[in-house]
């Protein structure tokens, strides 16, 4: 072997054609003619600073005993404590989550938040679990990763099949294995535990204010779009809110138990009351069923995959009949999926900065815990569009000086940020 073995291998991942670290790893290559001498740090985003497997026993509630995996990636640290979510999935890997703490890395510094880029999750089913075993898996997985995690460490907070009530007792094991009330290792928390007001619904606030920047530059307006969205959880519901709110029509949703159209508009606000009562949307009078895979030929202006990664592939990027995709979900698109997204003219705003309200509400708690000073809604809402305003607006600037697409110009800014506070540094020892 050569003294250097720089050659992007990674000896206990072998990247899925397609899969999310693929992606992610072509997304950096993407970047490259645009760093400049910093391309000779590049390495380091192709490769996890951590990657922590831990094993998760516990006793379910008939006496049997379960073991469960789960990991910690930390993707890197240049910036800042690493931040991002965990999720419950039954299909989380490895790959999958060091895929999407690379993606934190890199929406965190395209946002200049001061943070590095993490992200956890337990293979697991969490419908088939009662209230206590969920408890019981959540506090153990939280000692298991105590060991790097920390509110000046590395911050934990909500993603797909995980909720404020999890952060609680993530929080409180945490603050029983060191002795005090840690609030700030965990974000999206109760109020009551230092939680932010705002929080639940930044990331759909965020998809929004996102998506209407990007309207607004590309001249077109939200009053009467179409609207179709992927993913009806935390993300999809308050972004569609916000957009039916501002003038939009809700042509078709699709989440987990089916596909629902209505070209006149799908109410809202009954929508999510149903989904809420049913855990899903399926079953509800004001649509027409469509079978799931039609979801990708709807005809809408702006179509908002919401759910999960790997969703948009080139097959279905072909079918797609909107103006543009404003990511809300991360990773939705694979590679080649975006490729004919972009050779086709649609619009592509990539999810390191269009779901990237949620982080930023996320820093807002961590400071006010901090501080032990809480803010306002308002002042919370206003700083966020602030914020996700002069982001976008940067990568957009970015996009159109070197004529790429905004993905790449997302990560032109983050790398170079990432990159240059590695070289600041230098390297230890
Ligand atoms: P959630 O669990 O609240 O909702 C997930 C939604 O996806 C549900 O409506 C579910 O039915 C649907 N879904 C699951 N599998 C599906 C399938 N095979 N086909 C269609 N729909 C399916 O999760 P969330 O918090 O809304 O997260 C959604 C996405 O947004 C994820 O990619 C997540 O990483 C990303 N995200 C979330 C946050 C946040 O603050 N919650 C922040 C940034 C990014």
């Amino acid at each position: 072997m050569s003294r250097q073995d720089n050659k992007n291998t990674l000896s206990f991942v072998q990247p899925e054609p397609n899969g999310p670290w693929a992606t992610y790893l072509s997304q950096v290559d993407q970047t490259m003619p645009y760093l400049g001498d910093l391309a000779r740090w590049a390495e380091t985003l192709r490769r996890p600073k951590r990657c922590l497997i831990v094993e998760i026993p516990v006793e379910l509630d008939d006496g049997t005993i379960a073991h469960f995996e789960g990991y910690r990636v930390q993707h890197n640290l240049s910036r800042g404590p690493g931040k991002g979510g965990v999720r419950f999935h039954p299909d989380v890997t490895l790959q999958e989550v060091m895929a999407l703490a690379a993606w934190m890395t890199i929406k965190n510094a395209a946002v200049n938040l001061p943070y590095g880029g993490a992200k956890g999750g337990v293979r697991i089913d969490p419908s088939r679990f009662s209230r206590r075993e969920i408890e019981k898996i959540t506090r153990r997985y939280t000692s298991e990763i105590g060991l790097i995690i920390g509110p000046d460490k590395d911050i934990p907070a909500p993603d797909v099949n995980t909720n404020s009530q999890i952060m609680a007792w993530m929080m409180d094991t945490y603050s029983m294995n060191v002795g005090a009330a840690a609030t700030g290792v965990v974000t999206g928390k109760p109020l009551q535990l230092g939680g932010s007001l705002g929080r639940v619904k930044a990331t759909g606030r965020g998809v929004f204010v996102v998506g209407r920047e990007a309207a607004g530059w590309s001249r077109m307006p939200i009053d009467g779009a179409r609207v179709a969205i992927q993913g009806f959880g935390n993300v999809g519901s308050s972004a569609a809110e916000l957009f039916v709110a501002h003038g939009a029509r809700l042509v078709a949703v699709q989440d987990h138990t089916g596909t629902l159209f209505n070209a006149e508009g799908l109410d809202c606000a009954g929508l999510a009351a149903h989904a809420a009562t049913h855990g899903g949307i399926a079953g509800f009078a004001g649509g027409e069923p469509i079978p799931d895979e039609q979801f990708w030929d709807v005809e809408s202006d702006i179509l908002i995959p919401a759910a999960l990664e790997s969703q948009i592939t080139a097959e279905r990027a072909q079918r797609i009949k909107a103006r543009m995709v404003l990511e809300g979900a991360n990773g939705p698109c694979t590679k080649d999926g975006d490729q004919v997204l972009n050779d086709r003219g649609i619009l592509v705003v990539p999810d390191v900065i269009a779901n990237a309200g949620g982080v930023t509400v996320s820093y807002f708690e961590w400071v006010q815990d901090f501080s032990s000073f809480f803010w306002t809604e308002d002042e919370i809402n206003v700083r966020l569009d602030k914020i996700l305003v002069g982001a976008f607006k940067h990568i957009w600037d970015t996009a159109a000086q070197h004529q790429i697409s905004l993905r790449t110009a997302a990560f032109v800014v983050a790398c170079t940020r990432v990159l240059q506070a590695r070289a600041e540094r230098g390297l230890y020892p």
